[in-house]
């Protein structure tokens, strides 16, 4: 029955560790091929697809971050298990460098490791991370700049909606809107691969534009006429300019507009953007999250603490709220470090007068923990995963 569960490729010069990996992986019915060189390595990454890299971070003559690199250049879809003799904070760090590469992590073993601890990491399931890039063939580049214009100028795409709790109550605040796309022929495509393409063929603005009529249409029919409803702002946004000098002043009316027309408070409307939309062009970014605040929306920064602005120019924007990126909420229990990360980001947020929310929470004892730190708000797979407008609705009438 072997392979019937997947495809183990390894990359280790050490033969006694290759060897206990390969009967570790075949016991949990795996295929297993071992490399000993980074050309073979990437031949078989190519022709054999393998499901899950077993890779070791420092061979001599080899630098496992630069395959880590290449990996994420090729838009590997297997699940990578990093292995190396190194100290933890070394593995995390080449386990976090593996993720913002945009590689799926199965996990990181310090050596020497048991068989039983290998197994338990293969046999833990996806994140998800690159399932919707590659389904399940590990073709990529299939989705075409022409297929992301067709689905911008038919209306593809719909929304899924994400609840936002309070720490303390679990009492709903809101809800964040999620663009969804489901291609005709490759099922779901994720926002991180299409959302880039409609930004470089320059129909941004008309895919924020369907998202925002939308969220808000289906935002008049919550129940509860005070809860929020937050869209994301792609970083273009900020600095569009009417071919003058002057920063974009079209967005903050047409919104409005929108709001107008639905009825909806731009009190209740949260615009998320990220500390890079933010700081591509902070002067223009000032003026129009100025005007923003002006006419009554909320704004949040998103993916607080992985981009690297100046403290200064980040704490004299206009924000309301401060959203911690989910990199550090999931990696909260085992690592000091993001506990850190969050413990400050949520004294900057209350020092500045803004809610701290913390983003992916994925165990109840992360709440807890949030809790304890202080955090404000929660959102995430333990609380609710993002759901389609209907299923959303019926989600908070339950509750
Ligand atoms: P984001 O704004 O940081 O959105 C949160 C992402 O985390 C969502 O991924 C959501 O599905 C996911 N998520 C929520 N809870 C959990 C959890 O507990 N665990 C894990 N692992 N993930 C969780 P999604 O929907 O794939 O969106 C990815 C990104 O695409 C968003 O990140 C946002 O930056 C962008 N995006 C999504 N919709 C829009 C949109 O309408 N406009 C723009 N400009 N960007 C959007
Ligand atoms: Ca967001
Ligand atoms: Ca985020």
């Amino acid at each position: 029955l072997a392979g019937d569960l997947g495809r183990l490729l390894i990359l280790d010069d050490d033969p006694g560790v290759a060897r206990l990996v390969e009967r570790a992986a075949r016991t949990a019915r795996f295929d297993v091929r071992a490399a000993i060189g980074p050309d073979e390595f990437f031949e078989l990454l190519d022709a054999w697809l393998p499901t899950h890299v077993a890779l070791d971070l420092i061979m001599p003559g080899m630098d496992g971050i630069e395959v880590i690199e290449e990996m994420g250049r090729r838009r590997c879809p297997a699940r990578l298990i990093i292995t190396s003799g190194v100290g933890p904070r070394v593995l995390d760090a080449a386990g976090r460098s593996a993720v913002e590469h945009g590689l799926d992590i199965a996990g990181v073993l310090a050596k020497p490791f048991t068989m039983a601890a290998f197994r338990r990491i293969l046999g833990a399931e996806g994140t998800g991370r690159m399932s919707t890039i590659h389904p399940g063939t590990g073709a990529t580049g299939s989705i075409t700049a022409l297929d992301v214009r067709d689905a911008v100028a038919s209306g593809a795409f719909s929304l899924a909606y994400q609840p936002k709790v309070f720490c303390s109550t679990g009492a709903v605040l809101g809800f964040e809107a999620l663009v969804r796309w489901d291609h005709p022929t490759l099922g779901p495509v994720g926002p991180d691969v299409f959302l880039p393409i409609a930004e470089q063929e320059g129909c941004m603005a008309e895919v924020t534009d369907q998202v925002v009529r939308a969220a808000l249409a289906w935002a008049a029919r919550l129940p509860d006429d005070s809860m929020q409803i937050a869209v994301n702002l792609s970083p273009g946004t900020m600095t569009l300019t009417d071919g003058t000098e002057a920063p974009d002043t079209q967005l903050a009316d047409d919104l409005a507009d929108r709001c107008a027309a639905e009825g909806i408070d731009p009190a209740r409307v949260v615009l998320e953007l990220t500390e890079t939309s933010a700081m591509s062009d902070p002067v223009a970014a000032l003026a129009t999250l100025t005007r923003l605040r002006m006419k009554g929306f909320l704004i949040s920064m998103d993916d607080f603490g992985t981009g690297f602005s100046s403290m200064l120019q980040l704490v004299r924007m206009p924000f309301s709220e401060l959203k911690i990126d989910r990199s550090f909420v999931r990696t909260a229990l085992r690592s000091s470090e993001s506990r850190a990360v969050i413990q400050s980001a949520i004294t900057l947020a209350h020092a500045l007068g803004l809610q701290a929310v913390a983003e992916g929470v994925e165990e109840a004892e992360v709440l807890e923990l949030l809790r304890d730190q202080g955090c404000d708000l929660a959102q995430g797979y333990l609380i609710a995963r993002p759901m389609a407008g209907p299923e959303a609705l019926a989600w908070l009438d339950a509750r």
